[in-house]
């Protein structure tokens, strides 16, 4: 499907959560289905109506449907697929399940947002919210917690002492009236079925499912009543679709669906073979990110953040072109007004004034003392001398996840300080016995196994050495544009 062929008929206003905009979409069904005949349906590879589609999703939020149900029928619709009126009508139903932000009148244009698709060591939001606010936006990002072996921006904010994710709407204004932006989990006010199915997707095997994807994105973006977003779509071995043919099918159905529901949205193909920047782990990600508002910080990172901000920044008619974006955007990082708005939004999202202003002006090694810390540190030494080709981003995420840095269980509590710095850059000469990884953790030395696979995330070559590419590929744009 391509992006320009959808989204063709007059849309619904951006925002607007009616319903109306997809009534006669699909036939209205005269009588409600129990759940058991609407999993049996798409089981067999039938396709919901509108009313059945509504009808699980009240069900899941009521509480009438039951975890196995749930997860049931989500795994029919990863195994059968929805097509794109089907994930529209899931998109808005997920949104209608809680509240919709308004805002005020002359804030409509300003309106901007970037979500990801997740990644390792994807830091980009910590830093384009703010960086986007430095540049006249309002940013009300509803984000989300890890899922699978991806990580989440929430759980990284929360490693910052005090950093409440849970706002109301009218929070969320007060914030963006004092900082431009501000990043906030969904809550029961907030598309709490999405919630709900989010939280069920990352235990039943789920996560990788292009419509389930899609609704979960969008509906949370829908609610903001935004004028533009970005969704970095990642492809590659650590991505949730590895193949990149299959994550511009997933960019385009976003695209689509967008369109579909008068949401201007462009979707940017990333890769994500090895990890975005040299810091995985929720505290260390954190001060990855504030060293880019610095306006240092790696160059993969630094180059995402100003690549999509540009993008945003371009579609939403802030900047005339895409390069003028960037540029603004790495004017921010490089000005300190980026890390401004970060202190303000830290402090108006309940960290301590004092802590926000000495994690914003500290440095790196001041930083660290302020944030929760692992209690060891281990280095990987490198096998024999090469070129490192690669660094191969979801074994070192899986052993990360083992020790603590991610979730095997809903709501369970992180280890913060969790995380692998990367000592080394791809393209880089290494010698063998030069250390290229040092593991924080928190419990026992690392097993054999972890180790092993650790060791084999290291790909090495006999080739010169080389600059490591960028992330970006291609930019999926909105039928219009
Ligand atoms: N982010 C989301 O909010 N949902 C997904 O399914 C994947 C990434």
């Amino acid at each position: 499907m391509a992006a320009s062929t959808v989204g063709t008929g007059a849309p619904p206003a951006p925002g607007d959560l009616s319903g109306e905009g997809s009534q006669g979409l699909l036939e209205p069904s005269p009588e409600p289905k129990q759940l058991p005949e609407l999993i049996r349906m798409k089981r067999d590879g039938g396709r919901l109506s509108e009313a059945d589609i509504r009808g699980f999703v009240a069900a899941v939020v009521n509480g009438s449907a039951q975890g196995a149900q749930i997860g049931a029928m989500l795994m029919a619709i990863r195994l059968q697929g929805m097509d794109l009126e089907e994930t529209s009508v899931l998109t808005q139903a997920l949104a209608q399940s809680g509240q919709q932000l308004e805002w005020p009148e002359a804030w409509q244009q300003q309106l901007v947002d970037k979500h990801s698709t997740g990644g390792v060591g994807d830091k980009v939001s910590l830093v384009l919210a703010p960086a986007l606010a430095a540049c006249g936006c309002k940013v009300p990002m509803i984000s989300g917690r890890g899922l699978g072996h991806t990580g989440g921006t929430l759980d990284k904010l929360e490693s910052i002492p005090g950093f409440n994710v849970t706002q109301s709407p009218e929070q969320m204004q007060a914030l963006l009236e004092q900082a431009g932006c501000c990043i906030v989990g969904q809550s029961e006010q907030l598309v709490p079925a999405d919630g709900i199915l989010y939280a069920a997707r990352d235990v039943t095997a789920t996560v990788d499912s292009l419509p389930l994807i899609t609704a979960s994105i969008l509906s949370k973006k829908l609610v903001e009543g935004l004028s533009a977003l970005v969704i970095d779509v990642k492809f590659g071995g650590a991505a949730v679709f590895p193949n990149q043919e299959q994550a511009r099918e997933l960019a385009r159905t976003l695209v689509g669906v967008g369109a579909s529901l008068g949401l201007r949205v462009a979707a940017a193909l990333t890769a994500m073979d090895k990890p975005l920047g040299r810091y995985v782990g929720n505290a260390l990600e954190v001060e990855e990110a504030l060293l880019c508002m610095d306006g240092a910080g790696p160059p993969d990172l630094r180059d995402l953040v100003t690549t999509l901000g540009g993008a945003l920044l371009w579609l939403s008619g802030h900047a005339g072109t895409q390069a003028q974006g960037a540029a603004r955007v790495a004017a921010a990082l490089d000005d300190g007004s980026a890390l401004g708005r970060f202190e303000r939004m830290l402090a108006a999202q309940g960290v301590d004034p004092g802590l926000a202003r000495a994690l914003c002006s500290g440095s790196p090694a001041e930083r660290r003392q302020l944030l929760p810390r692992a209690q060891e540190q281990e280095e990987l030494l490198a096998p024999a001398d090469g070129t490192v080709e690669l660094v191969r981003a979801l074994p070192l995420a899986l052993v990360l996840h083992e020790l603590g840095a991610g979730r095997s269980r809903a709501g369970e509590p992180l280890r913060l300080g969790v995380g692998a710095e990367l000592l080394v850059d791809v393209g880089q000469r290494l010698r063998r016995g030069t250390p290229w990884l040092r593991v924080h953790r928190d419990g026992p030395a690392l097993s054999g196994p972890q180790r092993r696979a650790l060791q084999e995330a290291l790909v090495l070559s006999d080739r010169a050495p080389f600059a490591p590419p960028s992330p970006f590929a291609e930019l999926v744009l909105p039928p219009q544009q």
